[in-house]
């Protein structure tokens, strides 16, 4: 979920499937989150400033952190403890789709960051990609997407044929 929010961008291919209201209903409902039947201008820009702060994040860049934070406080997502069998999950003070999907992809990056798969999640050190990665390198040591040219088109029609696989599925 992470991953394919941040692979909303293609920076070599100049994609962006935030750029346009049915780019971003086509995200949510490929992840199963939550959207607005019609998101405005307003949230498409809260959409990819979310986004671009995870893809800094994810880099190490200084300052990404407080965005996400931000996002935490706006959303009200925090912890909560069940019982029976115990359980913990996150909720959060959403007023509107978009707040439960970011609450819901917070919650998956804090998740993951306790447990330490979140450092396998890196971003393309190609300063012209950035494409989200996961690392799976026996000491999580790669540094970019793929061995050649990063290898956008193919990420790009495999992104279009998981698309297309979730509409068929609908
Ligand atoms: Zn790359």
């Amino acid at each position: 979920m992470v991953q394919t929010l941040v692979n909303t961008r293609e920076l070599l291919e100049h994609r962006d499937d935030l750029s346009t209201p049915a780019g971003l209903v086509a995200w949510a409902e490929s992840e199963g989150l939550p959207c607005p039947a019609r998101p405005t201008e307003a949230d498409l820009t809260r959409m990819r400033r979310f986004r671009e702060a995870l893809r800094q994040f994810l880099g190490n860049a200084e300052g990404a952190a407080s965005v996400l934070n931000g996002e935490l406080a706006r959303t009200g997502t925090r912890p909560l403890l069940r019982a029976g069998p115990p359980a913990a999950d996150f909720i959060g003070d959403a007023t509107t789709p978009l707040d439960t999907a970011i609450t819901r992809v917070l919650a998956a990056v804090v998740t993951t960051s306790l447990d330490g798969s979140l450092r396998r999640l890196k971003t393309c050190a190609a300063e012209d990609c950035l494409w989200a990665f996961y690392d799976r390198s026996p000491n999580a040591v790669s540094r970019w997407c793929e061995t050649s040219v990063c290898g956008a088109r193919h990420k790009m029609r495999a992104y279009r044929a998981r698309q297309a696989a979730g509409r068929t599925a609908d």
